[in-house]
C-alpha cells in the first residue's frame, strides 16, 4: 500500500531537520483497518493518520512534531459531531477486544526487546518455574479455549492426549497454512507478533512433553516466514530457546517448514505428510496425530491464533479468559473482514458478538447505498448466512446449527447485487482445484457438482438439478476422507437452503 515509501520519507525528513534522536519510527504489523492504509499512529497522543503518502510527511513533521498541531485532513472524523478521532475513539476499534492481536500494530515485530517490554516470555517463565505440565493443561482446560483453526476442538484435550502418551519422542506443529480465500488472520499474527506464537508453542510443548516444534507456513507468506525465523533466532540468542530454558529441565528446538501452495496441506494429516517430505495427501483418522503423528510419534497440531492466546491466558488467568464469550465458546476470535463493507480489515471481537455488530458496527456497514444480502463465514468449508441471521451470536454451535461454521475466521460480506449461485460456483471451483484426488467422492463428486452449478449459472439448468446438488453434497460430506471433501459442499448446501429461489429463477428464466 506504499507504507515503506512513507517510512523512508519520514527517515529522510527527520534527518534533514535533525530530529532523528527525538522521534522513533517503528514499523509494526497490521493495525487492522485495511481501508485506511497506510496508517500512522503518533504516540503518546494516539493521533491516527489514514492513507498517508510520502507527500504528507513533511507537513506531519512541520505541523505535528514541531508545532504540536495535528494534521486534521489526515484524521478520521466522527460522522455526527465531526470531531477528530484518536485511535481509540475510532468506531472500528470500539467493540474489539484484543488478546491474540494485542501487540499487532503496536510493537516492532522484529524486536524481541519490544515483545519482552510488553510482558513477553513472562508466561513461559511462570510456567517453567512454578507449574507442572499437568497444571498448565488444567489452566487451558479451565479457560475453555477451543482450536481457532476451524473445528473448535478443545485445545486442552489434544494437549492432554499427547501429555498422557508414554512415548518419549513427541512433536508440536503450528499450522500456519492458511489458504481460505479472504482469510489473512494467521498471516497477520505471524507478521505482527511472531514471538507471541513462538511463546505459545513453547508453553504448549512444555505441557505436552514435545521436544521439537515446526511452524508450517505457506510459501505465499514470505514476510510471516521471515519474521518467525527471526523470532526463533533471537529467542535462541537470548537463551529463551534451546537447552534448559529458564534454568529448567525443559529444552526445546523450533524450525520453519514452508508449504508449497496446496490448500489441502492445511489438513493436519496432509500437513504431517508434507513435513515428512512426502506428497501432502490426507490419511485416514484414526490414528489421530496425538497418537501417531509426525514420524509416527505423538504430535499436537495447533493453529496460529490458538497459540496466540496461550501466554495471555497464563498471565491473566483462565477465569479472565472464560469470562468473555458464550457458554460453549470462550474468549475472542480474530476475523478477516472482507467484501462489500466499508471497513475491511483484521479484527478481534469477543465470542458471542452478533453478526450485525460485526458487520455494521465494526465493519461500518455496506458500501454506498447497497443492502446487506449475505455473509460467507469460514471460507470454502463454511456457509452463507443471510439477513435473518444478523442477530445470531457468533459461536461454534450457533453457526453450525445454521449450516455455516466459524472456520478459521474468513468473513466475506456481500451486497444485493451478488448472485448466490455464482458465489457457490466460485467456492466449488476452488475446492475442485484443491482436491488432492485421493478419494472418489471428493475427486469425482465435487466435479459433478461444479458441472451442475456451471450449467445452472449459464442458463442451461434443468429440473432436478437442485435436488441432485443436495443429494451429491450430502453424500460427499458423509463419505469423503478428509475435512476438505467433508465440508466443500457447505457453500452450495447453505445457498440452496437460504437462496433456493435464486437457483430456481436461474433454471426457470432460461425456459
Ligand atoms: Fe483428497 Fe478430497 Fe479425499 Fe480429502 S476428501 S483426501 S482432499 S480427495
Amino acid at each position: 500500500a506504499g507504507a515503506l515509501k512513507v517510512k523512508e520519507q519520514f527517515h529522510n525528513v527527520l534527518k534533514t531537520k535533525g530530529l532523528t534522536n527525538e522521534i522513533n519510527i517503528i514499523e509494526t504489523g497490521c493495525m487492522g483497518p485495511c481501508d485506511y492504509g497506510p496508517v500512522i499512529v503518533i504516540y503518546p497522543e494516539g493521533v491516527f493518520y489514514k492513507k498517508v503518502t510520502p507527500d504528507d510527511v513533511e507537513e506531519i513533521v512541520n505541523e505535528h512534531f514541531l508545532k504540536g498541531r495535528p494534521v486534521k485532513r489526515l484524521m478520521l472524523q466522527d460522522e455526527e459531531d465531526k470531531t477528530f478521532l484518536t485511535q481509540k475513539e475510532i468506531p472500528f476499534y470500539q467493540k474489539q477486544v484484543k488478546v491474540a492481536l494485542a501487540n499487532c500494530g503496536y510493537i516492532d515485530p522484529e524486536s524481541i526487546e519490544e515483545y519482552i517490554a510488553t510482558g513477553g516470555y513472562e508466561a513461559l517463565g511462570t510456567v517453567l518455574t512454578t507449574l507442572t505440565p499437568q497444571q498448565t493443561i488444567d489452566i487451558i482446560k479451565k479457560s475453555g479455549l477451543r482450536g481457532r483453526g476451524g473445528g473448535g476442538f478443545p485445545t486442552y484435550l489434544k494437549w492432554q492426549m499427547v501429555h498422557d502418551n508414554p512415548v518419549e519422542e513427541k512433536y508440536f506443529i503450528c499450522n500456519g497454512d492458511e489458504g481460505d480465500p479472504g482469510a489473512f488472520m494467521d498471516r497477520s499474527l505471524l507478521e505482527g507478533d511472531p514471538h507471541r506464537v513462538l511463546e505459545g508453542m513453547m508453553i504448549a510443548a512444555y505441557a505436552t512433553g514435545a521436544q521439537n516444534g515446526y511452524f508450517y507456513i505457506r510459501a505465499e507468506y514470505p514476510l510471516a516466514i521471515k519474521r518467525i525465523k527471526m523470532a526463533i533466532e533471537k529467542a535462541k540468542e537470548t537463551g529463551l530457546l534451546g537447552k534448559n530454558i529458564f534454568g529448567s529441565e525443559f529444552s526445546f528446538e523450533a524450525e520453519v517448514r514452508t508449504g508449497a501452495g496446496a490448500f489441502v496441506c492445511g489438513e493436519e494429516t496432509a500437513l504431517i505428510q508434507s513435513i515428512e517430505g512426502q506428497r501432502g495427501n490426507p490419511t485416514p483418522k484414526p490414528p489421530y496425530p496425538a497418537v501417531q503423528g509426525l514420524y509416527k510419534k505423538p504430535t499436537v497440531v495447533n493453529n496460529v491464533e490458538t497459540l496466540g492466546n496461550i501466554a495471555t491466558i497464563i498471565l491473566k488467568g483462565a477465569d479472565w479468559f472464560a469470562s468473555m464469550g458464550t457458554e460453549t465458546s470462550k474468549g475472542t476470535k480474530v476475523f478477516a473482514l472482507t467484501g462489500d463493507i466499508r471497513n475491511t480489515g483484521l479484527v478481534e471481537v469477543p465470542m458471542g458478538i452478533t453478526l450485525r455488530e460485526l458487520i455494521f458496527d465494526v465493519g461500518g456497514g455496506m458500501i454506498g447505498d447497497h443492502k446487506f444480502k449475505a455473509v460467507q463465514l469460514g471460507g470454502p468449508s463454511g456457509g452463507c448466512l443471510t439477513t435473518q441471521h444478523l442477530d445470531v451470536p457468533i459461536d461454534y454451535e450457533s453457526l453450525k446449527e445454521r449450516g455455516a461454521m466459524m472456520g478459521s475466521g474468513g468473513v466475506i460480506v456481500m451486497n444485493e447485487e451478488k448472485c448466490m449461485v455464482n458465489v457457490a460456483k466460485f467456492f466449488m471451483d476452488f475446492c475442485v482445484d484443491e482436491s488432492c484426488g485421493k478419494c472418489s467422492p471428493c475427486k469425482i463428486g465435487l466435479k459433478q457438482m461444479l458441472e451442475i452449478l456451471k450449467r445452472i449459472d449459464s442458463g442451461y439448468g434443468k429440473e432436478g438439478d437442485i435436488e441432485e446438488l443436495q443429494h451429491l453434497g450430502e453424500t460427499i460430506s458423509k463419505i469423503s476422507l478428509c475435512g476438505l471433501g467433508q465440508t466443500a459442499p457447505n457453500p452450495v448446501l447453505s445457498t440452496i437452503r437460504y437462496f433456493r429461489d435464486e437457483y430456481e429463477a436461474h433454471i426457470r428464466d432460461k425456459s
